[in-house]
């Protein structure tokens, strides 16, 4: 079982971070909570805190670019592009963890935005070592595209599309990066501790049917 300290870390400023992949976290900001599916980017102020709990926009140059948007109108535009993209993306995501290819129509989409929205890298050196990092640069709230759409072609292209999965027990997706690769749910504290709990109960009742 996990330490109780990593149940903070799942949750970050009110959003689930179980997937070791923000964009498959992006799935999980629809996750179902008591019982009831719930919209967790209701609007653009969510979707800032969204975009900096995920890491997508880290600079402080980048968050003062997003707080100056949080009366605008193409940042409204694109937040409900992004939720109709993300919609699209689950079901290209649930279509690969059932063993099957994303639709042509999304590669399609995918596609074009990868060529409106580049995420060019440029190489730095630093303490003696070349690092790699992309060149992002947020000039309108469109150009968020560009890091969402790059991670969204990673994911598609996973050449271990395996380790892909729903939680057995909720609507969670994660990339399963355990040494095994047996995770089988989102996390022990939503849904691990639950199946754990379910499954002793049903062998129990097992024994007890048994035993009369
Ligand atoms: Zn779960």
């Amino acid at each position: 079982m996990r330490a109780a300290s990593s149940q903070a870390q799942e949750w970050i400023d009110g959003f689930l971070f179980v997937a070791n992949r923000p964009i498959l976290d992006l799935l999980n900001t629809k996750p179902v909570l008591a019982g009831a599916p719930t919209e967790l980017l209701p609007d653009v102020r969510a979707l800032e805190r969204w975009l900096i709990a995920s890491r997508m926009v880290t600079s402080p140059r980048e968050k003062a670019m997003l707080r100056s948007w949080r009366h605008s109108a193409q940042a409204v535009t694109f937040l409900q592009r992004l939720i109709a993209f993300r919609e699209k993306l689950r079901e290209a995501v649930l279509r690969m963890e059932a063993g099957s290819a994303p639709a042509d129509t999304f590669l399609a989409e995918v596609n074009t935005l990868l060529l409106q929205h580049p995420l060019p890298a440029l190489l730095h050196k630093r303490n003696g070592k070349v690092l790699r990092q992309t060149a992002f640069e947020l000039r309108r709230p469109a150009d968020l595209w560009a890091p969402i759409i790059a991670a969204t072609a990673d994911l598609l292209a996973e050449s271990d599309s395996s380790r892909m999965r729903r939680c057995e027990s909720c609507v969670v997706h994660f990339f399963d990066t355990s040494k095994k690769g047996s995770r089988r749910w989102c996390s022990m504290n939503i849904c691990g501790n639950k199946l754990k709990v379910a499954a002793y109960q049903k062998r129990k009742r097992a024994r007890e049917a048994q035993a009369q």
